[in-house]
C-alpha cells in the first residue's frame, strides 16, 4: 500500500486556500490546509475539507453523454463522438447564421487556464460572445472604482490599521470564508485595538451583532444612505480639505450636487434614523484613518455602480485613499492571452454591448438575446462549470432561452439542471484532478502559484481546458492546441505573461499612487466622471428625491445571503454538506409574520413581477421588518431566481437585482 501527501490549492470558491492532500493508493483519503498558507493559516472551510467526498461522489458523471434524438434520453458517447457531434453543430451554426452566433459560458469555478483555452478558442472560431461572472461578481466595483481611482488598481481596505471600519453589505466570517479570514481578523484585530466598528445591512449578521453601531437598512436603499453621509460631511466642513485641494477635482460640483441629499431625506428611504446617519458620518470623516469595506450586499442592486461611486468619493473627500488604514490601491498583476495570428477577421460587438458599453460581460441579459434574437439571433451555448438555470435571473424566461438554442453542451462535475437540458454534458474534474495557476486575484497582494494534478482524473473526466484542446483540434485549429499536459499549458500562459509561477506578493507602499498620481485622465481621483457621462450615465451619484416605492410589491426580496456548506448553486448533492442545511427556508421578521399570521416552519408564498415561489418560514428578529431573505442556488421549485427580473439590472455594469427586488409575502 503506497501513502504519500501532496501539496494544492482548492479551488472550489476563489479563496484559493493552501491544502495538503493525504494519499493511500492513488486516492485522496483527506485534506487539511496548509499551515504555510498566510491567508487560510492552516484551516479550509466545510466544502474544502469534504473535497474528498465532493470528488468521489457516486454521481460524478464520469462519461460523455449525448441525448438520443427519438426518446430525448442521454446516452453514453466517447469523447470522440461527443466531440465529432459539438464541432459539427458549431460548423452548422457558423455556416448559417455567423460565428457570433455561439456563446461560451463560464462560471466560477473556471480559472486562469480554462480561460486562456477558452479564449484563445472563441477568438479562432470568431465569436465576440464570451461571458463570465463579471456583471455579477464585481462588475459595478470595477467600473465605479475605475471611473474614480483610475486602473487597473484592485482597491482594498487596510483594515488592521484603521481607526474606524464601516462594514457595508458584506459578511466576511461566512462569505469565501478563508479570504475573508484575514478581513475577519483584521477587523478584530483594529476593533480591539480601539477602532469603532459598524455594520451596515438589512440582515443582523453576527459581525453586525457585535459592532458598536448597526446600521438596519432597508434593502436596496445603500445610494440614499452614502448620499446622506456625503451630504452631512460636506455641509459641516467634515472634509478633508488639503487632500481634496491636492488630489481630487469635481468636489465645487460634488458639494452643489450633494444638498438636497440630507440625511431626513435619506432616512425617509434608508429607514435608519437621521442622527444615526450623521453619527455615523462624523465617526467616519474624523476618525482618520478609516475604512469602508463593502461587498456583494450592495453590488446587486438597480444602482449598484452609483453605490459604489459614492462610497469611494465618501473614502476620497475624508483623504482615506492611499493612506494607511484607509483604502488601498495595488497595481494589478496582468495576464496576457494566448496568441492568435493578426489576420483574423474583426470580431463583432457582443450581445451585451449596445446595452453595457462598459462591461466585460453581461449575462444576465443572455436569454433575453436569445428570445429576441437582439442585436442578432444566438444558436449555441457552451457551458464550462456554470450552471445558468439556477443562477440567472428570471428562470422561466432562461427555460425558454435554452429551449431555443440549437445546441446546448455543459461540462461539469454533476449532472445540474442546466446538464438536463442540455445536448451533450461532459464529465469534469474537480481541482485535486487538474493543474492550475492561482493569481490570486481576490487577495490584496495577488501572489502567483501553481499546481499540477494531485491524482488522475475519474473515469473520464477531463479539465476544460483539455476538452476545449479537443474542440480546437477537430475544429481545424490544431497549432493553437498543442497542449499534451498541464505542466505545457501552465508553462505557455507563463511564458506569455513572464512570470516564472512563483511570483511573490505585489508590496503595497502608502502614498504611492498619492505620489504619482492616479491613472484617470486627469491623474486625480474624479469625484466628477467625464467618462461616465459622456456614455450618458451621471457623473455624479445621483438618486431620485421621490425614491420609487413599489405600489404593487411592498416587501422587499433578498436572495444570495450565504451559507459556508454551499458554493453558489453546488454541493446540496453531497449528503454530509446538505446535512447541515437539508432545505432553503425564507427569513422573514417577526413583525410581518405576525401581520400576515404564520409561524416558523409554515409555508409562505412569496410573488415578484416576475414569478412565485413558496418557502418555509424562519421567522427572526434579525432581520429588517419589511424584508425577506431566501438563499440563492437551490434547484427546481426553491431556486431564488423564479423571482428575480432579468430586464431590470444596475444600467451602468449590467448586475442583476438579486438583491432589492419588491415582493409580497403572503401564508400559503
Ligand atoms: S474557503 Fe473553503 S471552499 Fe473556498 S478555497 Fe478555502 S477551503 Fe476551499
Amino acid at each position: 500500500m503506497s501513502h504519500d501527501t501532496a501539496w494544492t490549492f482548492c479551488q472550489i470558491c476563489r479563496a484559493e486556500c493552501g491544502m495538503i492532500a493525504d494519499l493511500k493508493d492513488g486516492r485522496v483519503v483527506t485534506v487539511e490546509g496548509d499551515p504555510e498558507d498566510q491567508w487560510s493559516r492552516g484551516k479550509l472551510c466545510v466544502k474544502g475539507r469534504n473535497s474528498p467526498r465532493i470528488m468521489y461522489a457516486k454521481d460524478r458523471l464520469r462519461y460523455p453523454l449525448l441525448r438520443k434524438r427519438r426518446t430525448g434520453e442521454f446516452q453514453r458517447a466517447s469523447w470522440e463522438e461527443a466531440i465529432d457531434f459539438i464541432a459539427t453543430r458549431i460548423e452548422a451554426t457558423k455556416e448559417r447564421y455567423g460565428p457570433q452566433a455561439l456563446v461560451f459560458y463560464e462560471g466560477t469555478t473556471a480559472r486562469v487556464l480554462d480561460e486562456m483555452v477558452l479564449r484563445r478558442l472563441a477568438r479562432l472560431i470568431g465569436t465576440p460572445n464570451v461571458t463570465r461572472t463579471w456583471s455579477v461578481c464585481v462588475g459595478p466595483k470595477i467600473v465605479a472604482y475605475g471611473n474614480t481611482f483610475g486602473r487597473p488598481l484592485m482597491p482594498w481596505c487596510d483594515l488592521k490599521n484603521t481607526r474606524y471600519i464601516i462594514l457595508w453589505g458584506a459578511n466576511p466570517p461566512v462569505t469565501h470564508f478563508h479570504r475573508h479570514l484575514g478581513i475577519t481578523a483584521d477587523i478584530m484585530a483594529a476593533w480591539k485595538k480601539g477602532a469603532k466598528l459598524v455594520v451596515v445591512d438589512p440582515r443582523l449578521t453576527p459581525m453586525a451583532a457585535k459592532a458598536n453601531s448597526y446600521l438596519q437598512i432597508r434593502p436596496g436603499t445603500d445610494l440614499a444612505l452614502a448620499l446622506g453621509m456625503i451630504h452631512h460631511i460636506i455641509l459641516n466642513d467634515l472634509h478633508d480639505e488639503d487632500f481634496v485641494a491636492a488630489h481630487t477635482i469635481g468636489f465645487d460640483e460634488l458639494a452643489e450636487h450633494i444638498t438636497p441629499y440630507t440625511p431626513q431625506w435619506a432616512e425617509r428611504i434608508t429607514d435608519i434614523p437621521a442622527d444615526s446617519i450623521e453619527q455615523v458620518a462624523e465617526g467616519f470623516a474624523l476618525s482618520r484613518p478609516a475604512s469602508l469595506e463593502r461587498r456583494q450586499g450592495v453590488q446587486h442592486s438597480a444602482r449598484a455602480t452609483q453605490t459604489l461611486r459614492a462610497m469611494a468619493i465618501l473614502m476620497a473627500i475624508t483623504g482615506n485613499v492611499d493612506v494607511k488604514g484607509g483604502l488601498m490601491l495595488t497595481p494589478y498583476r496582468p495576464l496576457r492571452s494566448l496568441p492568435v495570428p493578426d489576420e483574423l477577421p474583426r470580431l463583432s460587438r457582443s450581445f451585451w454591448h449596445d446595452h453595457f458599453p462598459l462591461a466585460k460581460d453581461a449575462s444576465a441579459l443572455l436569454p433575453e438575446a436569445i428570445l429576441n434574437e437582439t442585436p442578432y439571433p444566438l444558436h449555441g451555448l457552451i457551458v464550462i462549470e456554470g450552471n445558468p438555470l439556477s443562477c440567472f435571473p428570471n428562470t422561466r424566461k432562461v427555460r425558454r432561452a435554452l429551449a431555443k438554442l440549437d445546441l446546448v453542451v455543459v461540462h461539469d462535475l454533476f449532472m445540474n439542471d442546466t446538464a438536463q437540458l442540455a445536448d451533450v454534458v461532459l464529465p469534469a474534474c474537480t481541482f485535486l484532478e487538474k493543474g492550475e495557476i492561482s493569481v490570486q486575484s481576490l487577495r490584496q497582494d495577488h501572489p502567483v502559484r501553481t499546481r499540477l494534478p494531485v491524482v488522475e482524473p475519474l473515469g473520464e473526466a477531463l479539465p476544460e481546458w483539455k476538452f476545449l484542446c479537443l474542440l480546437g483540434r477537430k475544429l481545424g485549429y490544431g497549432e493553437y492546441f498543442p497542449f499534451a499536459g498541464d505542466q505545457e499549458l501552465i508553462d505557455a500562459v507563463l511564458e506569455r505573461a513572464g512570470w516564472t509561477g512563483h511570483e511573490a506578493a505585489v508590496a503595497t507602499t502608502p502614498g504611492r499612487v498619492l505620489e504619482t498620481g492616479f491613472t484617470t485622465a486627469s491623474g486625480k481621483i474624479e469625484l466628477y466622471s467625464r467618462p461616465l457621462q459622456e456614455l450618458g450615465h451621471d457623473p455624479l451619484p445621483t438618486a431620485p428625491m421621490d425614491w420609487p416605492d413599489d405600489i404593487a410589491y411592498p416587501q422587499y426580496l433578498i436572495t444570495g445571503a450565504r451559507v459556508p456548506h454551499f458554493y453558489h448553486s453546488q454541493h446540496r448533492n453531497i449528503p454530509t454538506l446538505r446535512k447541515a442545511h437539508p432545505l432553503p427556508l425564507a427569513e422573514l421578521s417577526q413583525v410581518r409574520a405576525s401581520e400576515i399570521g404564520v409561524a416558523d416552519g409554515e409555508e409562505v408564498t412569496i410573488k415578484t413581477r416576475v414569478g412565485t415561489a413558496v418557502f418555509k418560514a424562519k421567522v427572526t428578529e434579525a432581520i429588517h421588518p419589511g424584508t425577506v431573505s431566501i438563499p440563492h442556488g437551490w434547484a427546481g421549485e426553491h431556486n431564488a431566481n423564479w423571482l428575480i427580473d432579468d430586464l431590470c439590472c444596475d444600467p451602468v455594469a449590467g448586475a442583476p437585482r438579486y438583491r432589492d427586488m419588491g415582493c409580497v409575502v403572503e401564508k400559503l
